[in-house]
């Protein structure tokens, strides 16, 4: 096991100046435009393919980096540049991740180039889980797949929603019910490939912050998708319902212990995100601060708004440490006996909120108009404590985490 450390080493340092690099030349200077357009910035995901950014490549290495501190590091600073944008880059990584954690080599090897395509045609994905009537409450779930024996195929219905890239997407992985009689336990992730007739997009999200990032509905009419579109493929799907069954009456303790341990390792990438966007306010705050003149000195001179900073600083760097502690727990693979994947998002999402609001508060009229950055960064900072699990389902599975009840 890799100890922890709070030393990034020399590889990683390289990567982190690189990425802050594009964060800082490419993404920030793009960010007001894309927010303003509410439209997938294409040009600026096209350039991030171009110097390796927007690849599994890139992403694998973070991944598999034995710290674990390489996907947090890259969330962080991609992010710092702007969260819209940031999302458009690597929305594509939570399908790549679903196919990645469910699928088998083959799966992987034809599904995952495609949701990327190359530099001069990129393309995007869609993870689509969240429904209408299903989002805190997964087992809620209503899309349906339905096996065709005959055809060797299943059929999907369902509509979809808030799918990052949805409609949009070259491929899409979605999760549908096949045994409504286990709950989230009777799902299984599909993939719809490109072009497939029956998905449509439906309506596109107005929203609050991330604009640059599409959310749309996925309307699935009797979606047809060939035997090999089923993630994992239809042994080992029948062998883990046939399990699930059995689990499901010896009390299912085992099963949601799985499914537990998979959102612990992921949420601290979330939490990351929304340190790039704290730590973006925070930065810029600090330089206003300074710049500006009241009563005949800086603002900063005054402890109402220096110890706001000294404030801000201190969350953001405990958000960090919550986060890089539970990324290095999920690559050792060490049990998170205190939820503290849940405990990272949760905390850091809040953080992102609070410094934020404290950034909008320290440029005054200025922080309030679309002129300055931190009103954006305010803006989008507002979805860490909603998508992923609100902060509610965290602290829901933290205290169940620690109780060992079944806390409603
Ligand atoms: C911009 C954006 C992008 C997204 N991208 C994706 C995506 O790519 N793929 C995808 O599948 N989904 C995506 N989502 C969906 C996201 O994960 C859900 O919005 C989220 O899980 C919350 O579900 P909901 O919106 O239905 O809220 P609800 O579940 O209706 O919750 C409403 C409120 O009730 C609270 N609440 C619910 N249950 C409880 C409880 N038991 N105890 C206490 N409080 C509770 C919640 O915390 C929340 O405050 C995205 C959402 C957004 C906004």
């Amino acid at each position: 096991m890799t100890e922890f450390a709070l030393d990034l080493n020399d590889d990683q340092k390289q990567v982190r100046d690189w990425l802050h690099g594009f964060a800082r030349d490419v993404i920030r200077p793009a960010a007001a435009e894309w927010d303003e357009r509410e439209e997938t910035p294409w040009p600026v995901i096209q350039e991030a393919a171009k110097v390796g950014i927007y690849s599994l490549d890139f992403y694998a290495q973070q991944f598999f980096d034995p710290t674990g501190l390489g996907i947090p590091m890259a969330m962080e600073e991609l992010f710092w540049g702007d969260a819209g944008i940031a999302l458009s880059i690597v929305g594509t990584g939570l399908a790549a991740v679903g196919v990645l954690a469910n699928g088998t080599e083959e799966q992987i090897g034809t599904w995952i180039p495609q949701m990327y395509g190359d530099v001069d045609d990129v393309k995007v994905a869609a993870f689509c889980s969240s429904e209408p009537d299903a989002g805190s409450d997964v087992g809620a779930m209503r899309t349906r797949a339905v096996y065709d024996e005959a055809r060797d195929e299943w059929v999907l219905n369902g509509t979809k929603t808030w799918a990052t890239n949805g409609g949009i997407a070259n491929v899409h992985v979605v999760v549908a019910v096949v045994d409504p009689g286990l709950g989230s336990k009777g799902h299984a992730s599909f993939i719809v490939p490109p072009n497939t007739p029956g998905l449509s997009q439906g309506q596109k999200f107005r929203k609050h912050g991330i604009r640059a990032s599409h959310t749309a509905e996925v309307v699935l009419e009797d979606v047809r998708v060939p035997g090999s579109c089923l993630l994992g493929g239809k042994e080992k799907l029948d062998e883990r319902l046939a399990r699930a069954r059995e689990r499901a009456r010896e009390g299912g303790e085992r099963v949601k212990n799985a499914a537990m341990a998979t959102f612990e390792a992921s949420r601290p990438a979330v939490g990351a995100m929304a340190v790039g966007t704290a730590r973006a306010a925070y930065d810029y705050a600090l330089e206003y601060a300074k710049e500006r003149k009241q009563f005949g000195r800086p603002i900063i001179d005054n402890q109402g708004v220096a110890f706001q900073l000294a404030d801000m600083r201190t969350r953001i760097d405990a958000a960090r440490l919550l986060v890089w502690r539970a990324s290095w727990m999920a690559v050792s693979g060490k049990p998170f006996t205190a939820a503290e994947g849940s405990m990272s998002k949760l905390f850091a999402s809040e953080v992102a909120q609070k410094v934020t609001a404290q950034a909008v508060q320290i440029l005054g009229g200025n922080g309030f108009t679309r002129e300055y950055p931190v009103e954006r960064m305010h803006r989008d900072a507002a979805i860490y404590t909603i998508f992923e699990g609100t902060s509610e389902i965290q602290r829901l599975v933290i205290a169940r985490t620690l109780s060992g009840l079944p806390i409603r």
